[in-house]
């Protein structure tokens, strides 16, 4: 699958030393500190293609994005797949709804998604998948599952055990009763009889009439959504032989934490014989005026509509980074007017020919975003420097304003 276009990112002056990267693993519930080391990796859930992209999608690859940058800056590079979940439930559910053709649907989105993604200048993955490319990939996991006796069939679907991961639930820190709960909200089956442990993922679905197939040794049918994820994963990334981890960073937004992350973890243990990724990190949900944003509430925002009414992506990409990535946030249309006010104002002072001294701001940037991306804080040293700027006398020390701008724009991803 074609990712987007590359990003260009300016450099910085080799003076701004970067701390570790320390970011929230919320299967410890602790802050880890990344390694140093000369590369590393991120899996990155994507979307299913029916509804494209709103601002809670945009803000969990916002999150990522800062990720990436970080440590692209530091001199790193970044391994980063994601995936683009182009056959499932939900999609054909929608496309049946709407009466048109499911992948037509799939095409119009993923299209969408990529120019929406180029707008708000997220670093694209360099591997960017689809389910049904990797359907090859999918189908050599199941087999090499089945060679480790942890799959079984119900009337020809495959499952996975859950209980062939004696780590199973260790990374979504959850009861069992509230596995089960969760696990019934968000397309598991936890009741078909036949299943050996109700909490069993499904890794292949036998053709169901009517709905499209793909051949393999089980018999025609499609994969489960948990175990595309992490074949893909798995066969994309560098897996690295140093670590007790195969990769460093899963991540997504909070409501792929269980199942999906916890089935993934589990499945990939078995298939790669270690623990699967070092930091489980989470995007906070978005809400719409006091409400939750939902498919079914028809109060999703979307990055396109927001273009097209001819806000500027830039701001968006501010309002959103303006809140704490981790927290669930409300979304107001004073945000985005708050956004675009301080774009206005940094733009202007940057060009001046006189402004105030950047290099502490630029050091307060790193440090704030080292610390779990605190972008809050970057934002309050921005404003401190806008404000020192305008009250600027002459015979202070001067600042670089095309250093801040570059600065802004490597670690931030706001182009001004
Ligand atoms: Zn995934």
């Amino acid at each position: 699958m074609n990712s987007w276009s590359a990003i260009s990112l300016p450099p910085i002056d080799s003076k701004f030393e970067f701390p570790a990267l320390r970011l929230f693993n919320s299967a410890t519930q602790s802050i880890t500190q990344m390694p140093m080391k000369d590369q590393y990796s991120m899996y990155v859930c994507g979307i299913t293609p029916y509804d494209a992209t709103h601002l809670g999608h945009a803000a969990t690859y916002l999150t990522f994005d800062l990720v990436n940058r970080y440590l692209s800056a530091m001199g790193k590079k970044v391994n980063f797949v994601e995936n683009i979940t182009d056959i499932d439930d939900p999609l054909l559910e929608r496309a049946i709804r709407d009466g048109v053709d499911w992948e037509d649907l799939a095409h119009s989105q993923i299209e969408l998604f990529r120019g929406d993604m180029s707008d708000l200048h997220i670093i694209p993955p360099q591997s960017y998948i689809g389910a049904i490319e990797a359907i090859p990939l999918i189908v050599e996991s199941i087999i090499q599952l089945q060679e480790s006796n942890t799959v079984y069939s119900v009337d020809g679907d495959l499952y996975f055990q859950v209980d062939a991961d004696e780590k199973f639930g260790s990374r979504s820190n959850l009861s069992r009763e509230e596995m089960l709960t969760i696990f019934a909200e968000r397309g598991g089956d936890p009741t078909r009889v036949g299943k050996k442990d109700p909490l069993d993922a499904l890794v292949w679905l036998l053709n169901r009439p009517g709905e499209p197939s793909w051949p393999s040794p089980f018999g025609a049918g499609r994969p489960g959504w948990h175990i595309e994820c992490c074949a893909i994963a798995m066969s994309y990334l560098p897996i690295d032989s140093h670590s007790e981890f195969m990769i460093d960073i899963q991540g997504g937004g909070s409501d792929l934490q269980f199942p999906h992350h916890e089935m993934g973890a589990a499945q990939s243990r078995i298939l790669g014989k270690k623990d699967y990724a070092r930091i489980y990190m989470y995007a906070g949900m978005i809400g719409l005026d006091g409400e939750k944003m939902s498919k079914s509430k028809g109060n999703l925002v979307l990055v396109s509509k927001l273009i097209n009414q001819g806000h500027d992506p830039m701001a968006i990409r501010v309002a959103l980074l303006s809140g704490k990535y981790s927290e669930d946030r409300m979304w107001h249309d004073s945000l985005l007017t708050e956004a675009t006010e301080f774009i206005n104002r940094l733009r202007l002072l940057l060009s001046r020919p006189e402004v105030a001294e950047t290099d502490w701001v630029i050091r307060e940037m790193i440090e704030a975003l080292s610390d779990d991306l605190d972008t809050p804080r970057v934002f309050r040293a921005l404003t401190l420097w806008c404000k020192n700027t305008e009250d600027l006398q002459s015979a202070e020390q001067f600042g670089s304003a095309g250093e801040l701008a570059r600065a802004i724009d490597l670690l931030l991803g706001v182009a001004l």
